[in-house]
């Protein structure tokens, strides 16, 4: 075998990391960074790779074939993080290794009955519409159990935990209400599944808030990437 590249250098991942180290989590958890590459070009995901990032979210079932296939050598980890239509939960289960965005009971079973039998089971979170803002993805707080149970039901499916997109308040500190909610919800279905270790919270402007209110993921783009183009 031979050795492992050494990573190259990227700046703007390493200031994301330092940023993002110098947090200190409430249960000292490890926090895993996301790499949000939607519209951003291959390139682009490219060079992170090459600093030594693994995982990217992206929200567009279609754009993320493409880029899946065009990078397929580099064994990266992809995430679903858009809403997912019941008609795309086929190519959803084969493309990536994580969905973030499970908020209805419809599509828990195709996402399981697709999962190919030759992949390992597929990570799932349930998304919280956590301040029940109109014409929002995202579940209640109430229907959280019912989309977990259902979800650790399948063997085809790994309940991994919970994700919200909190609203963009002008003042990032309003949104700690907001993360303090998700918090509680994820401790009290820990209590339930002891095995979730993932709370997907925070984007690039407040990935520390959601850090230090108890964030295990954060996705992060724009801080990354620059700004998004308006094709990929
Ligand atoms: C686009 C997006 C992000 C990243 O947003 P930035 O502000 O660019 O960091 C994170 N999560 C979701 C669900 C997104 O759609």
């Amino acid at each position: 075998m031979p050795p492992e590249p050494a990573p190259l250098p990227c700046p703007a991942l390493d200031h994301v990391r330092t940023r993002i180290a110098a947090v200190r989590h409430p249960h000292g958890a490890t926090v895993r960074l996301l790499a949000v590459s939607k519209m951003q070009p291959v390139e682009a995901i490219v060079a992170l790779a090459a600093a030594g990032q693994r995982a990217f979210g992206e929200n567009y079932v279609q754009e993320a074939a493409a880029k899946r296939t065009a990078l397929a050598a580099l064994g990266l980890e992809w995430h679903l993080i858009g809403p997912l239509q019941s008609n795309k939960c086929r190519d959803a289960a084969a493309l990536f290794d994580w969905v973030q965005s499970v908020d209805r009971i419809k599509i828990v079973e195709p996402l399981a009955r697709y999962r190919p039998d030759a992949a390992p089971p597929l990570n799932v979170l349930v998304q919280v519409n956590i301040e029940n803002e109109a014409s929002k993805s995202g579940c209640t707080i109430h229907e959280i159990d019912m989309l977990a149970d259902a979800i650790a039901a399948q063997p085809r499916l790994r309940l991994r935990g919970l994700m919200a997109i909190p609203a963009p308040h002008a003042d990032p500190t309003a949104r700690r209400a907001a993360f303090r909610a998700m918090r509680q919800q994820f401790d009290r279905l820990r209590g339930r599944y002891p095995d979730i270790d993932t709370l997907s919270m925070g984007m690039s402007d407040d990935f520390e808030l959601a850090i230090a209110d108890g964030a295990t993921m954060v996705r992060v783009g724009t801080a990354l990437f620059g700004a998004r183009h308006a094709t990929p």
